[in-house]
Parts: structure tokens; C-alpha cells; sequence
């Protein structure tokens, strides 16, 4: 799915965060790297309609994307930075939780889970609650509800912060294979990545 960004534009008060921005993403995966407070969240958060830009264009299959509306929004799957995960729930718990605000169906959420439990890795931890995981799985299970409504479009906030080298090295051959069938934009300020 090709996205088309065009002299887009945000301040916050006399702040400039985003000034003129373009950008053109295709099928692949694409980095945003910038220093902390470069803007890259503020992106983010445009990409994902959840933060209006004061002026500028952002096109999805030459449609703009405030056009497409909840159309578009369906189209997405987005990773936080934050692990703001509910501690009590169950990975499956959490998982139907978030599948139930995509809008999903039941069994098609729990089709995607049979389908994504085994490509991430996360099979033996299902059943556990949240705050039992070490945070590689809490990541993959970020990672995995980005996935669950099938989006042609993956938005990933930092998604190897605070990981370990090994947790890292997984999470990046995860998400490069994910690169040949959907449009990856995720942000770093680690070049590295
Ligand atoms: P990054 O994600 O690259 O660290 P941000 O998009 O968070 O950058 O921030 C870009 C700039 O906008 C920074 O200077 C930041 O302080 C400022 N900024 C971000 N959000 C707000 C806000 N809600 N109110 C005021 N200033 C903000």
C-alpha cells in the first residue's frame, strides 16, 4: 500500500515539529531515524489519525487518509513505544480485548491468534498474565496485536527499546520478514538499527 506524505506540517504553540515533511513509502520497511524530539512521534501520530496536522497532505492509494477515515484506520496496525499493558490480563485476554476494539469478529480473532501464537514465538506464554513476561514477549505481544486485524500498513514506535542483543536480533528478523508483504515505518534514534 503506498503511502504519499507532501509538505505536511505541525507545531505545537510557536514549536515547528514538523516543517514541509515529505516522504513516499511503498511494500517494505522503512526507518525514521532522528534524535529524541525530532518529531518522530509526532509522525506517528499523524500516520495513525491520532493527532490532526495543522496543514500539508498524507495520500493512501491517492485517497487522503482523513478521506478514508475509519477505512484507513483499519488498514493499520500500530505498535506503541510504551508497554502500557494491562498487567492482570492474560496474553489471550488481551489479545481478545484489543481484536474486540479493531472490531474484529470472535473467531476471527482467535483464527489470527492460532496463526500468529507459533510465528512469534509466543505459543508457551498464552495462558500467562501480562505481568509474568519478560519484556521481549511483552514487545512480540505489542507486536502481535499490531498484526491481528492483518494490516497492510505496520506502524512501529522504537519497537527495540529496552530489548536485550538477543531480544533484539529476534524482533528485527521478525519484522524484516514481515517487510515483503506489507509497509513497515518504524522510528529510531539508534542508527544502528
Ligand atoms: P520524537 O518522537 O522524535 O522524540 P516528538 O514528536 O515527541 O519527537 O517531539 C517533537 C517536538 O515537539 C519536541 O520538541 C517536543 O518537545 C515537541 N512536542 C511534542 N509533543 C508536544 C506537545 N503535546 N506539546 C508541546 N510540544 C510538544
Amino acid at each position: 500500500m503506498e503511502i504519499k506524505i507532501r509538505e505536511l506540517c505541525k507545531s505545537y504553540g510557536k514549536k515547528k515539529a514538523l516543517q514541509n515533511f515529505d516522504a513516499t513509502f511503498e511494500n517494505g520497511i522503512y526507518g525514521i531515524l532522528g534524535p529524541n524530539g525530532a518529531g518522530k512521534s509526532t509522525l506517528m501520530n499523524i500516520l495513525t489519525d491520532n493527532l490532526l496536522r495543522d496543514s500539508g497532505r498524507i495520500l493512501c492509494g491517492g485517497k487522503d487518509i482523513l478521506k478514508w477515515g475509519a477505512a484507513y484506520r483499519k488498514s493499520l496496525g500500530y505498535m506503541p513505544q510504551q508497554q502500557q499493558l494491562y498487567e492482570t490480563f492474560t496474553v489471550t485476554e488481551f489479545l481478545a480485548y484489543m481484536g474486540t476494539l479493531k472490531g474484529m469478529k470472535k473467531k476471527e480473532i482467535r483464527a489470527r491468534m492460532e496463526l500468529l501464537f507459533p510465528l512469534l514465538n509466543l505459543d508457551k506464554v498464552k495462558r500467562k498474565k501480562i505481568k509474568e513476561l519478560s519484556g521481549g514477549m511483552k514487545q512480540r505481544v505489542l507486536l502481535l496485536q499490531a498484526l491481528l486485524n492483518d494490516p497492510k500498513i505496520l506502524i512501529l514506535d522504537e519497537p527495540t527499546v529496552g530489548l536485550d542483543p538477543n531480544q533484539i536480533i529476534e524482533i528485527r528478523s521478525l519484522i524484516k520478514s514481515l517487510g515483503e508483504k506489507h509497509t513497515i515505518i518504524l522510528s529510531s534514534h539508534i542508527l544502528s538499527e
